[in-house]
């Protein structure tokens, strides 16, 4: 290394994780212009830190999520990520990012319904190969390498459903079970940032709060980013370090959650708030957050969602 050379851990940015650059997507139609669904938006999320992305239906966020995860091109703009240095690199040609996961509302249309559970969870070990339980896997902490089979059960384990679970079919999961198998299968190849875009959405009410402890859970002992949509603004206050208020395709305001929440500056992220009829400010979520380790600060111990269930409980 040279004196001038980038990066040193300790520097700002240095633990950049996804850098969109003056994205824009447009969807072309027949007979008609194109649609913009994504509209100019630039930001920036740091290693570890859970990024809210929050609009109503039709604002970008699943298109975003998209790009983010390589499933889509942009028409303009770039989605820079790491490379083996940490240095930020477009991501053109990196399609199938390892780096990149996805969790989606509705994990079961990403799932063959008479798969077993450990072959759903296997497939992110040994993408289109043949799978045995026995073929031995990276572990994802390190070069050791451990039968696919133990390596399910730990992550099983890790989301909390019982390694008997290994056996089961999709199709015999609650939503909540196939939703903490989606996380699994996301989590196993370690990667740097987890998509997940509107993951608690279809569970029952009862169901959610477990969930958003379960990913935040996860994102305190692996360490991964999560780019977390959703169009429920409560959602940010129990989770996000920060938001991005999407509208129109724009990114409208942005901030760490709670002042976003406590102290909104844009209308539409006012409407937003006044649309949630359950969302008390100042009594649940942002306003009664320990102010100390969010925003911007990734490492600080985050208070749980509040809920009366545990997290493992069956569901
Ligand atoms: P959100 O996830 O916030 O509900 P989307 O990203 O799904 O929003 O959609 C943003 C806009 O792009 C909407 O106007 C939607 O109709 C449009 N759109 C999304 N996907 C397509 C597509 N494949 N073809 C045409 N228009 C699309
Ligand atoms: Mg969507």
């Amino acid at each position: 290394m040279t004196d001038n050379a980038i990066a040193s851990p300790a520097s700002p940015g240095a633990d950049v994780v996804l850098r969109i650059e003056d994205l824009v997507v447009d969807f072309p139609m027949a007979h008609r212009a194109p649609v913009r669904a994504v509209d100019h938006v630039s930001l920036e999320m740091r290693k570890a830190e859970i990024l809210g992305i929050v609009g109503e239906s039709g604002s970008g966020k699943s298109t975003m999520a998209r790009v983010v995860a390589g499933f889509l091109e942009p028409t303009e703009g770039d989605i820079l990520l790491p490379d083996s240095d940490g240095k930020l690199v477009p991501r053109s040609g990196k399609r199938g990012h390892r780096d990149v996961q996805m969790v989606f509302q509705q994990s079961a249309v990403s799932m063959n319904p008479r798969s077993q559970v450990w072959k759903v969870i296997g497939e992110a070990y040994s993408p289109n190969r043949w799978l045995s339980k026995g073929r031995s896997v990276a572990d994802g902490h390190g070069p050791a390498a451990v039968t696919l089979e133990s390596a399910v059960k730990a992550e099983l384990h890790r989301v909390g459903l019982p390694e008997a679970y290994s056996g089961k079919r999709a199709a015999e999961l609650s939503g909540g079970e196939k939703q903490r198998v989606a996380i699994a299968r996301a989590l196993a190849p370690r990667p740097l940032i987890i998509v997940c875009d509107e993951p608690v959405s279809s569970l029952d009410v009862s169901i959610r709060a477990v969930i958003l402890n379960l990913f935040e859970r996860l994102r305190d002992e692996l360490g991964m980013a999560l780019f977390f949509i959703s169009h429920d603004i409560s959602v940010m206050a129990h989770l996000a370090d920060r938001v991005v208020v999407m509208h129109d395709g724009k990114a409208v305001e942005s901030g760490p959650a709670r002042e976003v929440i406590d102290n909104p500056q844009d209308d539409y992220t006012r409407r937003l708030i006044a649309a949630v009829p359950s969302f008390e400010r100042g009594s649940r979520g942002a306003g009664q957050r320990n102010g100390a380790g969010r925003g911007g600060m990734p490492h600080g111990k985050p208070p749980r969602a509040a809920t009366s269930a545990p997290e493992n409980a069956s569901n």
